[in-house]
């Protein structure tokens, strides 16, 4: 709500770059942050929503927003979830598991998340000073922005006239729908 209080930091999207930026931003001592998403808290992002292949395609022993903090590692996470040997035994993460394993890195780190909360509008006020204007009416002022918005933030969702004026909807599907594959 903009009652006079200026974010110095306003990160939009939740999804793994916005919490990493919020934790690096937390390290450097900026604690006056938040983060914004759209969705619902913990689906942000493709992973539980429009993704849908069985692993990623990162190898998993790639570090990334673990800040070289050892127990912040994906490893750490699922070893401590399913045994060290069990590491061992995966050849990739498992989709479900990169999601849960970001909602359990927001959660410990406690990260300052605000769900259903979309950014529509970015108004300049004066130098240094921007009015985010969010679903809903509500206006938020602060210093800077991050956008960390993803594959979202380079438009929206489309379905090309060919297919979707000429198709019946119950021929086609947009992968950002829920989709019933057995109908
Ligand atoms: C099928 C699929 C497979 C992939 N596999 C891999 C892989 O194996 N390895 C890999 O590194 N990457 C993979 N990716 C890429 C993946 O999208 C990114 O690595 C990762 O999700 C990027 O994180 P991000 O935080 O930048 O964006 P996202 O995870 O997309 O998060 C952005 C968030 O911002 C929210 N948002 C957007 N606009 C607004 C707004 N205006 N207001 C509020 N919230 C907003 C979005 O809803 C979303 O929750 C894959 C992507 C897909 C679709």
């Amino acid at each position: 709500r903009e009652d006079g209080h200026v974010y110095d930091v306003v990160v939009v999207g939740g999804g793994q770059s916005g919490l990493a930026t919020a934790f690096g931003l937390l390290r450097e001592r900026i604690s006056n942050i938040i983060v914004l998403d759209e969705n619902p808290a913990g689906r942000e992002g493709p992973w539980d929503t429009y993704a849908r292949m069985v692993t990623l395609r990162t190898p998993k022993h790639l570090t990334s927003i673990d800040f070289g903090v050892p127990s912040l590692t994906f490893r750490s996470y699922w070893e401590a979830a399913h045994g060290v040997e069990s590491w061992e035994r995966i050849d990739k993460i498992p989709r479900g598991d990169w999601m849960n394993y970001l909602r359990w890195y927001r959660r410990v780190l406690r990260l300052p998340v605000r769900n259903d909360a979309r950014l529509d509008r970015i108004e300049p006020i004066e130098k240094g000073l921007f009015r985010l204007h969010l679903n809903g009416g509500e206006t938020l002022l602060t210093r800077k922005i991050v956008l960390a918005t993803g594959i979202q933030g380079g438009g929206q969702w489309h379905t090309p006239s060919l297919v979707g004026n000429r198709l019946p909807a119950s021929r086609y599907a947009h992968t950002s729908q829920a989709i019933d594959y057995a109908g």
